[in-house]
């Protein structure tokens, strides 16, 4: 197995660091349909930041999580995502050594993160976040030369029949598109199938935990993109571990 240059573990986590600062602003922005330009701001004060407080995760940590100018805490969430989009580039560039294919990876994940937090937040998903993922998911595929359309007519018919059949109660608009880029991402059937399953043993414990501890009721609507986030993720990083378990566990 080729060792990962340094260089580039530390260029991907950077550039991981980046994507992850202007994912907050779009998890911010993108929902409100605001402009996705323009200078970040204090949320709760309205100052504007200067470029020092606009540095990824070190700000947050700088400022012990509190506004320079209001010193009123900063949402968590923020470094979070931070953090979280770091992670994610790199560990795309220990999946897929090549740089290319690595960062089309990353690129998908990280919208896959947005799309979750801004769902579990809004309970949307919104198109222009979910095209995007679809072309990565798309390009991804093609870069690594295992294109193949079975796992995304697999879960966007899935989704679209559940949309069709309840008339957009049980699983909303966007979880059509969403799934049909987790399709192309993950490319064929068996993992394509194994992440649906994933999804909805992520959803009921997640589910049950909530009405055992009266956070929600049965009458209670979840949103299902981030339990899809969470298992195209280990899908994507332990998806042939799993299924070669399971096909021994079958025979
Ligand atoms: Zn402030």
């Amino acid at each position: 197995m080729a060792m990962i240059d340094y260089s580039w573990v530390v260029l991907f986590a950077v550039l991981g660091l980046v994507f992850g600062s202007f994912g907050t602003v779009l998890i911010c922005r993108v929902p409100l349909h605001k402009n996705i330009g323009g200078r970040s701001h204090c949320p709760q004060c309205r100052h504007v930041l200067s470029p020092i407080e606009l540095v990824p995760l070190m700000s947050y940590i700088l400022q012990c999580g509190r506004c320079r100018h209001c010193h009123r805490t900063i949402n968590a969430l923020y470094p979070g995502i931070e953090l979280s989009s770091a992670l994610l580039f790199t560990l795309a560039l220990f999946l897929d050594r090549s740089p290319l294919p690595a960062l089309l990876l990353a690129l998908a994940l990280w919208l896959l993160l947005l799309i979750a937090v801004i769902d579990m937040h809004t309970r949307t998903i919104h198109d222009v976040l979910n095209f995007s993922f679809v072309f990565l998911a798309v390009a991804y595929a093609i870069a690594i030369g295992e294109f193949q359309a079975i796992g995304a007519l697999l879960l966007g018919g899935f989704f679209g029949l559940q949309w069709l059949l309840s008339r957009g109660r049980w699983v909303g608009s966007g979880d059509i598109l969403l799934g049909v880029g987790i399709g192309f991402l993950l490319g064929s059937m068996a993992p394509a199938l194994l992440c649906l399953g994933l999804s909805y043993v992520l959803g009921a414990i997640v589910a049950s935990y909530l009405l055992v501890t009266r956070k929600a009721t049965s009458k209670s609507a979840v949103p299902f993109g981030p339990f899809l986030a969470m298992s195209t993720l280990l899908t994507v990083v332990f998806g042939d571990r799993i299924i070669a378990v399971l096909i021994l566990g079958l025979f």
